[in-house]
């Protein structure tokens, strides 16, 4: 359960899930924040001695503040993605901050979504700023303000951060979006990744010398998602235009859904087959009928972890992505990078699977073409 995080609440439909990596990171936010605490104190002449409370249980409320507030900036640009039609997935707390997993949007309307999580951080700041102006006015213990101040700082650079044009963070995808017009979308692509993977690299060289071990972790992370994205937009482009159905399988069996999982991988191992359909037939009679698909994989993930549920039925993952045999198999590949859908069902005009694109499909696919030079061959359909 903890690879993905636990799911804590749900606002609006979305799952907020905690990341087993927050609990580690808390404590050192909450050193680093108190830190921080302190030195905005003695910056404002405020005696120790007036404190009712250490700097670092201070630094304690400051860090769960924080992170209310890394998931208010993440639910900004999932507003803005539902208002655009766009299905939010989850959003994940972990370590270097929030991660919303969405649907992907129109680029167009990228640009947009990107920027109202910065400026929610900036609403944010502002606010606490003028809760802190306010405070002054009253007799109110003068460490709520040094907090209330803290907080203030601590989101508006959260902003500004963000704001940076390193893709993928949030100012990197608002360049793309502001290109887009402009050079179309893959060269805006290529322009937005390139910039971000050298940004990446001065963060990681700023990092190292300056020992900042979280600058040198963004680094990473801001490199790998930009050389990610880079290689999903060529192939994109390279799937364009290509109906869905060239690039699936279809290895599939049956199973019902009250079999047990151990069975049913047993079967698809035996007979080579990546997955299966799982077919609900009612005790006593009544419509035998689909009511989704399992892979190879959703079934290893489950049985790897010991305790796997105890039917097919359950194991099966609820919405997997689906698409018509002609569908443009480019967008499949947004609804696999996602990572939360180890393949894409393809149907027939009804509800019948016919297939699955899975990643090594694709993989396949690809490979093969580039050897040949050519994917849009006509007549090799199937
Ligand atoms: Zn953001």
């Amino acid at each position: 359960m903890f690879d993905r995080g636990l799911t804590v609440l749900k606002i609006r439909g979305i799952p907020i899930r905690l990341h087993i990596t927050l609990l580690i990171f808390l404590p050192y936010v909450a050193y680093v924040a108190a830190s921080q605490f302190s030195l905005i104190a003695s910056s404002l002449e405020i005696p120790r001695e007036a404190m009712r409370l250490p700097p670092l249980a201070w630094g304690g409320i400051l860090a769960v503040g924080l992170f209310v507030a890394v998931l208010a900036h993440e639910l900004a640009h999932s507003f803005v993605a539902l208002r655009n039609g766009v299905k939010v997935r989850s959003i994940t707390l972990m370590m270097l901050g929030g991660v919303s997993l969405m649907d992907r949007d129109d680029p167009e309307h990228e640009a947009w979504m990107a920027f109202a999580g910065p400026l929610m951080s900036f609403g944010i700041a502002l606010g606490s700023y003028g809760a802190y102006r306010v405070l002054a006015l009253f007799p109110a213990p003068a460490e709520v303000g040094v907090a209330l101040l803290a907080f203030a700082i601590t989101n508006a650079i959260i902003g500004v951060f963000n704001l940076l044009p390193a893709f993928p963070m949030d100012g990197g995808r608002v360049l793309r979006g502001l290109l887009l017009r402009r050079i179309g979308p893959v060269r805006a692509t290529r322009v937005a990744t390139s910039v971000g993977k050298t940004m990446a690299v001065v963060f990681g060289l700023f990092g190292l010398l300056s020992w900042n071990f979280i600058l040198v972790l963004i680094a990473v992370f801001v490199y790998m998602g930009a050389s990610a994205e880079q290689a999903r937009s060529s192939t994109r482009e390279l799937l364009r235009g290509v109906p869905v159905a060239r690039f699936m399988t279809d290895r599939l069996g049956d199973a019902y859904a009250d079999e047990s999982p151990r069975a049913v991988a047993e079967r698809l191992l035996r007979n080579n087959l990546v997955g299966a359909r799982v077919i609900d037939e009612p005790v006593g009679g009544g419509a035998r009928r689909e009511i989704g698909v399992v892979t190879v994989w959703d079934l290893a993930r489950q049985l790897g972890r010991g305790a796997a549920p105890e039917t097919v039925g359950a194991v099966m993952p609820v919405d997997v992505p689906r698409a018509r045999a002609d569908d443009d198999a480019s967008r499949s590949i947004d609804a696999l990078a996602s990572g939360e859908a180890s393949a894409v069902a393809v149907l027939d005009g009804g509800e019948h699977v016919i297939g699955l694109v899975t990643a090594a499909e694709i993989q396949r696919a690809l490979a093969l073409a580039g050897a040949l030079g050519e994917l849009r061959t006509p007549g090799a359909g199937g």
